[in-house]
């Protein structure tokens, strides 16, 4: 049969190829972002016994009002915005499927969508399937002066015209690890002054952010908030990646159409992990504690990869850090994370991939993703491994 795809230019994700060609290769998977170790045990039991308890079939649609309620107190705690649970949240299948549900919802055919380079993988083919138009905006690349990613709010301001539906940031930020200051709220909300553009915010990682910055969710300032939809996940936040149930918070009229979307996509999400969630969250320990937890691991790599030949960079949140391979390759990046994986046994992610075109030189900037989400040993075998590159 003979038929158009939609996604013509769509593979299969680089985090699945990379993943199976470290399995292929036996090679220490510090690729694709997942732990390699368990949730607490209180969590599991929470589910097992939600499961005993009888709560197996079809939850309410928006969620289960228990964890929306505790996902409400958090942000009022945290950063003091107050979302109805009613009506503003909604438990959604991961943060793949609130960004889907949310960009399905609200991009036309012909709008344009403004998106920040280098992107997650998921944005560009949800703006395209919705017949939306990607305009996107580069990110400064690391230089010997400068040595992280910045973003030039003045650049995504100007790529935003009365086509605009939409202004998707991730903070922080996958792949370079940089995080939101309070002074780039102050440019979010000067753009929503001069454009009155909705914003969509991927903040999986807003409880692994280092070195004593606080996470900022746009949900701090109201006037941002007012015009945002505000993505997070359990799978970064619990070590749950596998579980696949994240949320999304949104003003009422906002949330009535994603809401709209979400219940034709999965109508609801497991009812069992959302009862053991909702009763786990009870407790902010967790949460706090995660950026602790995470940059022992962040510094264990980083100081291990400054024993080798690569040079690390900075990472103020996420679980991954960006390493500089300049002094072993010229390779581009992608060939040189598939050598590294093949070769040398260690298995990363080209951070051209997270470009719209990833074999494009401005693309390539001899830089490799390391995913620190593991366990001590597991990253010093692969440190022992990378010593001999
Ligand atoms: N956004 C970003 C930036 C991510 O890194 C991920 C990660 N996996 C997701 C969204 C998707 O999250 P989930 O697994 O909860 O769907
Ligand atoms: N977000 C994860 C990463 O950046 C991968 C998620 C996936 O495999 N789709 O590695």
């Amino acid at each position: 049969m003979k038929f158009e795809s939609k996604l013509p230019n769509v593979g299969t994700t680089i985090f699945t190829v990379m993943s199976q060609l470290a399995a292929d290769h036996q090679a220490i998977n510090l690729g694709q972002g997942f732990p390699d170790f368990d949730p607490d045990a209180k969590l599991l039991d929470h589910v097992n016994q939600a499961m005993r308890a009888g709560h197996n079939q079809y939850p309410p649609m928006a969620g289960i009002p228990a964890l929306r309620q505790e996902v409400a107190s958090k942000i009022a705690n945290l950063y003091e915005h107050h979302y109805d649970p009613d009506t503003e949240i909604t438990i959604t299948s991961g943060a793949s499927e609130a960004l889907m549900a949310s960009i399905t919802a609200f991009v036309k055919a012909g709008d344009e969508v403004v998106v920040i380079e280098p992107f997650y993988d998921l944005y560009i083919p949800a703006i395209e399937l919705a017949g939306g138009i990607p305009v996107i905006v580069p990110m400064q690349a690391p230089t010997a002066n400068t040595p992280h990613y910045q973003v030039d709010w003045q650049h995504v301001l100007d790529a935003i015209t009365s086509a605009t539906r939409m202004l998707i940031i991730n903070f922080p930020h996958n792949p370079t690890g940089i995080n939101l200051q309070d002074s780039d709220l102050d440019w979010l909300e000067r753009i929503v002054d001069q454009t009155g553009v909705m914003l969509l915010s991927d903040e999986v990682y807003e409880h692994i952010v280092f070195d004593g910055q606080q996470h900022q969710s746009l949900a701090r300032r109201e006037k941002l908030a007012a015009r945002s939809i505000v993505i997070s996940s359990f799978g970064k936040t619990y070590h749950t990646t596998g579980w696949k149930i994240g949320y999304c918070c949104a003003p009422k009229a906002i949330s009535a159409e994603i809401r709209k979307v979400h219940q034709f996509m999965v109508f609801t999400v497991s009812s069992p992990m959302q009862v053991g969630l909702a009763h786990f969250m009870k407790d902010p320990k967790p949460y706090i504690e995660l950026s602790d937890f995470y940059q022992t691991k962040r510094d264990r790599l980083s100081q291990g990869l400054a024993k080798t030949r690569f040079k690390p960079m900075p990472s103020q949140g996420t679980f991954f850090l960006l390493a500089d391979y300049s002094e072993i390759s010229e390779l581009p990046e992608a060939e040189f994370a598939r050598w590294l994986t093949t070769e040398h046994g260690v298995g990363v992610i080209p951070v051209s991939a997270f470009y719209r075109v990833p074999e494009a030189k401005a693309s390539n900037h001899n830089l490799a993703r390391f995913c620190f989400a593991k366990q001590d040993h597991t990253l010093d075998a692969a440190i022992e491994k990378l010593m001999l590159v």
